[in-house]
């Protein structure tokens, strides 16, 4: 084929394929419009996971009539218009992208009416052009309508997740939002209900309830005041080392009121904990910077949600050091308060999940663990005692294994779960007395999007009032006191709505059904329990690591013990 320019169309289309990936990135960037038109007020409804119906309503400054087919123009902004401006971005939009690439992928009207206008006019397009503009009432502010998303780009739609996968990222950008601007008021409508709301009164604690649930967000440390870090300012909560998650994605991190994924800011946050967590468990944190616009580059990617720091090392350091601080603050044992911010050089890159939880903790000074293998059989071993109510001590055929009991309990649980479940099915265990479950709103789309699979493994459940269920039945293995937080963490693992492998998510549940199910560290086990739990874990298919990833228990061998001795 010869080389030809694309029609205006064709460009459109795979321009606005970066911007709007999904329907939850039309609600980011309608709702960013929204902010930053200084709104108080911001209404947000969907239909059909987004792909239906989007409106967005607010209560801001307006576009004036005449400007209404322009803010449809590629590059078309009231937000920057000089080079110059680019290096100092005080705005959440500034590409002038969001309008034309959503009318490019959708149906789209907008309705708008300066409050110092006499009144409103609306604009309609379809598939990128320009279809009716005219006078329309309406109250103060803007509403846009997308409807139809992606009709026009089959193969898009083809990738999007189920109509709950799409609300739950939805949910997402709004509950966010709401923590960065808590003076505005949020609602978000999924098919015609309430499923979040912000109260807008300028309290963020009060907002991060919606999100986190409230015992979370009441356990939460305010970052304090660290003087003055250089130019960058530190605010926002982070919890307790009490208090974690088995996963990383409940640090949120703000850049100028921006929502950003910022692995330094993240990796920041994670290195203030260091030595404070166990393996594995990561902390919830909402965490809001502060810099001079000209420090930071949101020019980086179309959808805006990466930004490159001036000087990395310097807000690294910031946030690390404020986090620790706080931290050192809530204290009861004293923690050293880290280094001093601005020597530090730019961090490392993080390390990957998988490699974290791999890593086996170093045994004794002198001698090498061997490597954990997965699936080599375990011998037999004979259980000797207990040590700090936590390990077992057992003899092999060549030397002492310390096995921690909770983990190796967890390992059998959680075999024993899928194979029922693969089997027959997960047997239920009735509740007497139905348990109530009050939810957060990220938690109650989890629960709805994960609905089959935890019936798979056990967990019946009715609704009871708004965002409110009655647990009914729960998997044998589980202790009642615990059902309940078998559930949360299972959604606490789903609630993030990215899309994750079949397996992987039947992996989780299981995982947190196990942990809840198994012995704790403390209990104190008589030698036949022990016994018995060996002779379950011997059994297992991969009887060394427990479901997280951590190893079930370490092996000093007979000769690693007589070079200890100096036998050797
Ligand atoms: P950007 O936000 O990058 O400027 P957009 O395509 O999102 O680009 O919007 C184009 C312009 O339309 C904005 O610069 C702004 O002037 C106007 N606009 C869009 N949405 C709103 C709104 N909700 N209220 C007021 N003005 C808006
Ligand atoms: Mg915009």
């Amino acid at each position: 084929m010869p080389i030809r320019i694309l029609s205006r169309e064709v460009s459109a289309q795979i321009a606005a394929g970066e911007v709007i990936e999904r329907p939850a990135s039309v609600v980011k960037e309608l709702v960013e419009n929204s902010l930053d038109a200084g709104a108080t007020q911001v209404e947000v409804e969907v239909r059909g996971g987004g792909v239906k119906l989007i409106r967005v309503t607010d209560d801001g400054c307006g576009i004036p009539a005449e400007e209404l087919s322009i803010a449809f123009e590629r590059h078309a902004t009231s937000k920057i218009s000089s080079v110059e401006d680019l290096s100092h971005i005080g705005t959440l939009g500034f590409r002038g992208e969001a309008l034309p690439s959503v009318a490019a992928v959708a149906s789209v009207t907008l309705v708008s009416h300066p409050p110092d206008a006499v009144g409103g006019a609306y604009i309609t397009l379809q598939n990128g052009q320009e279809a009716e503009e005219g006078k329309q009432g309406a109250a103060p502010g803007t509403t846009v309508l997308v409807r139809d998303l992606f009709k026009s780009v089959p193969a898009r739609l083809k990738f999007l997740k189920s109509a709950s996968t799409e609300n739950a990222r939805i949910l997402q950008v709004l509950s966010h939002y709401a923590i960065a601007y808590p003076e505005t008021k949020f609602r978000l409508l999924l098919d015609g209900r309430l499923a979040f709301h912000s109260s807008g009164n300028g309290e963020p604690r009060d907002a991060l309830v919606e999100v986190v649930g409230l015992e979370t967000a009441r356990a939460l440390l305010e970052i304090g005041l660290v003087g003055s870090q250089g130019s960058v300012e530190v605010a926002g909560f982070v919890s307790p080392p009490d208090l974690t998650r088995s996963r990383r994605d409940a640090i949120a991190t703000f850049v100028n009121r921006r929502w950003v994924q910022s692995r330094t800011l993240i990796y920041a946050v994670e290195e203030a904990y260091r030595d404070l967590l166990p393996r594995g468990q990561h902390p919830v944190a909402a965490v809001f910077i502060r810099l001079a616009p000209s420090e930071v580059d949101v020019n980086v990617h179309p959808a805006k949600a990466e930004v490159r720091f001036r000087r990395e090392g310097e807000v690294f350091g910031a946030v690390q050091l404020a986090v620790r601080a706080t931290l050192a603050a809530h204290s009861l044992v004293p923690l050293d308060a880290g280094p001093i911010a601005n020597v530090l050089p730019a961090p490392p890159p993080p390390p990957r999940d998988a490699e974290v939880a791999l890593e086996a903790p170093p045994l004794f000074l002198l001698t090498t663990v061997p490597a954990l293998s997965r699936e080599a059989p375990l011998p037999l071993l004979r259980p000797v005692g207990q040590v700090a109510t936590t390990y077992i001590i057992a003899e092999g055929p060549d030397g002492m294994y310390l096995i921690d009991q909770h983990a190796a309990h967890e390992r059998v649980v959680f075999e024993e779960l899928q194979s029922a479940r693969r089997e027959k099915g997960v047997a239920l265990q009735g509740l007497l007395n139905p348990l109530p479950a009050t939810l957060t709103p990220l938690q109650a789309q989890a629960l709805e999007a994960e609905t089959e699979m935890l019936r798979l493994y056990g967990f019946q459940w009715e609704p009871f009032g708004e965002r409110t269920v009655l647990l009914r039945s729960v998997p044998p293995s589980l202790r009642e006191g615990e059902a309940l937080q078998a559930l949360l963490d299972a959604l606490a693992d789903a609630e993030d709505g990215r899309p994750v492998p079949l397996e992987e998510r039947e992996r989780r549940i299981a995982a947190s059904v196990a942990c809840h199910s198994s012995v704790r560290a403390g209990q104190v086990l008589t030698v036949k329990e022990m016994e018995s739990l060996i002779r379950q874990l011997e059994a297992a298919r991969f009887p060394r690591l427990c479901p997280h990833g951590r190893p079930t228990m370490v092996h000093l061998s007979s000769a690693q013990l007589d070079k200890q001795f100096g036998r050797r």
